[in-house]
């Protein structure tokens, strides 16, 4: 089969790709290399089946073109991370709503197949742990930026469901909790790769907040398995699943964990929101995912704890280098 992958230089595409030509797929990577990053799929290239097409996903005349080229979608591109959320909040809003937008016209006009990413931010600050896909969202005001992205990702999934709802355009909705892995950039604030880094080079560990907030983190290759389980499951069409690990960790109890991974000679640093972030940054306390439903349907369980995920990030993180990178 020939995939449409957008976002596919990303962190999360470039193992999707890998693991569709594993499958014997045709891979069609479109990404603008705005997050992305060519090294993420320099391995690729040359590889039978594998193309990169560099434009944004917000180009009607290049999406329409590698529609047309392929039987089925994965949307992965978007704005990611909350810094450049904070920090450029109309690119966010403008990416991820006219991307999705345009993906979907397309895929709708040609009747292809699409799973839509979102994230686990649409749960807001929601207190009722763990999150399941039915719940109600709480998301703080409109005047507090770091809810435009959990605002504009839940516009995606309305867009997604009225295809489904209004011609049956089969779309799947995977709200990703914190993905970790090879590859991930600590460049856009993700912890895992930050952390890792400061514990290697010696360099305190920056915990924002207190610490005592909480996260999952699920390896990338558990999560790039279901969204290829989910994509053609003719149960998931019209419905949107979690993806993730449910095993949780506090942020502090992690920056120990990396800490004593890296050879202890970190200290722990804590640094208020208002430094870390822009004043009024508002940060949730608990995330976890209910993976009832994915586990039903497909049955989907994690296969790496956040030791293995922790080993394989440090496992990059010390690797020599090459020149592209
Ligand atoms: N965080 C931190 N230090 C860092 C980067 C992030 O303490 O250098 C915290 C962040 O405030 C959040 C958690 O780690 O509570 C996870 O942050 P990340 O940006 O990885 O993902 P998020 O869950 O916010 O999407």
């Amino acid at each position: 089969m020939n995939y449409l992958v957008t976002g596919g230089a990303g962190f999360i595409g470039s193992h999707l790709c890998e693991r569709l030509l594993d499958d014997g797929h045709s891979v069609l990577a479109l990404d603008d290399l705005s997050t992305g990053r060519f090294a993420n799929v320099a391995h690729l290239e040359g590889r039978p089946g594998f193309e990169l097409r560099v434009a944004s996903v917000t180009e009607p005349e290049v999406v329409e073109r590698c529609i047309t080229e392929c039987q089925a979608v994965f949307h992965l591109a978007s704005a990611v991370g909350v810094r450049l959320v904070v920090d450029e909040p109309v690119k966010t809003i403008e990416t991820i709503v006219n991307g999705t937008d345009v993906i979907l016209r397309c895929c709708a006009r040609y009747r292809r197949p699409m799973l839509l990413t979102s994230t686990s931010e649409v749960y807001g600050k929601s207190e009722r742990i763990p999150f399941r896909e039915d719940d109600d969202v709480v998301l703080g005001p409109s005047t507090t930026r770091r809810w435009a992205y959990a605002g504009a990702k839940m516009l995606d999934e309305f867009l997604a469901l009225a295809h489904w709802h209004e011609a049956r355009l089969p779309v799947v909705v995977a709200r990703l909790f914190n993905t970790v892995g090879p590859r991930q950039t600590g460049r856009y604030g993700m912890v895992i790769p930050r952390f890792m880094a400061q514990g290697i080079a010696g360099e305190p560990l920056t915990v924002y907040g207190t610490g005592r907030q909480t996260r999952c983190f699920a390896h990338v290759k558990d999560v790039v398995e279901a969204l290829v389980q989910l994509i053609h499951h003719p149960e998931a069409r019209g419905q949107v699943f979690n993806v993730g690990n449910d095993e949780e960790v506090s942020i502090l109890g992690l920056a120990e964990r990396i800490r004593d991974l890296t050879g202890g000679r970190s200290e722990i640093r804590t640094i208020p929101y208002d430094e870390a972030y822009t004043s009024g940054f508002e940060d949730m306390v608990r995330r976890v995912p209910s993976l009832e439903k994915i586990q039903r349907l497909i049955g989907y369980t994690p296969t790496r704890n956040l030791g293995q995920i922790l080993a394989d990030v440090r496992a990059e993180a010390e690797r020599p280098r090459g020149p592209i990178e």
